[in-house]
């Protein structure tokens, strides 16, 4: 995975650490998106639980490779907070390595007017301290 750390260029609200997602939050620290998957039936499970949704088999965080499409997307231009300046985009990424493996994150590097549904996208780590945030970035290399 040819994953990159950007600095981030603002602060951002942090999510609490516990055992189940700490994979997910501090694997790009390493490069790698840890995504829970079943040891038995193989399937990826996210957000984080504690038994595969599908057949209740143990789950292990797994490296993803990183790249999925924009499955849908918004551009938000309110200042909700001073400190994360508009615009940005808010979106749900869906992972390449299965259907349904979806996750919130927000798009950067890119012209939100670019944006289209079910264009490529790869995963950027943004540190912030021990959690690195995974982020996604268009994927121009890729033919998704
Ligand atoms: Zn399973």
């Amino acid at each position: 995975m040819d994953a990159r750390v950007i600095q981030p260029n603002a602060p951002r609200i942090l999510p609490p650490l516990n055992d189940l997602n700490r994979p997910f939050w501090t694997g790009g620290a390493n490069g790698e998106l840890l995504i829970m998957r079943c040891e038995q039936c193989r399937r990826w499970v996210h957000p984080p639980a504690p038994r595969c949704d599908a057949c209740s088999g143990d789950l292990q965080p797994e490296p993803a490779s990183g790249r999925g499409t924009l499955f849908t997307y918004t551009v938000n231009a309110q200042p909700f907070h001073p400190d994360v300046p508009p615009p940005y985009v808010i979106a749900i990424v869906e992972l390449n390595e299965q259907t349904d493996l979806r996750l919130p994150a927000n798009i950067v590097h890119c012209d939100p007017d670019a944006l289209s549904c079910g264009m490529a996208v790869r995963v950027l780590f943004e540190p912030h301290g021990e959690i690195f945030v995974p982020v996604f970035e268009p994927d121009e290399r890729s033919v998704a």
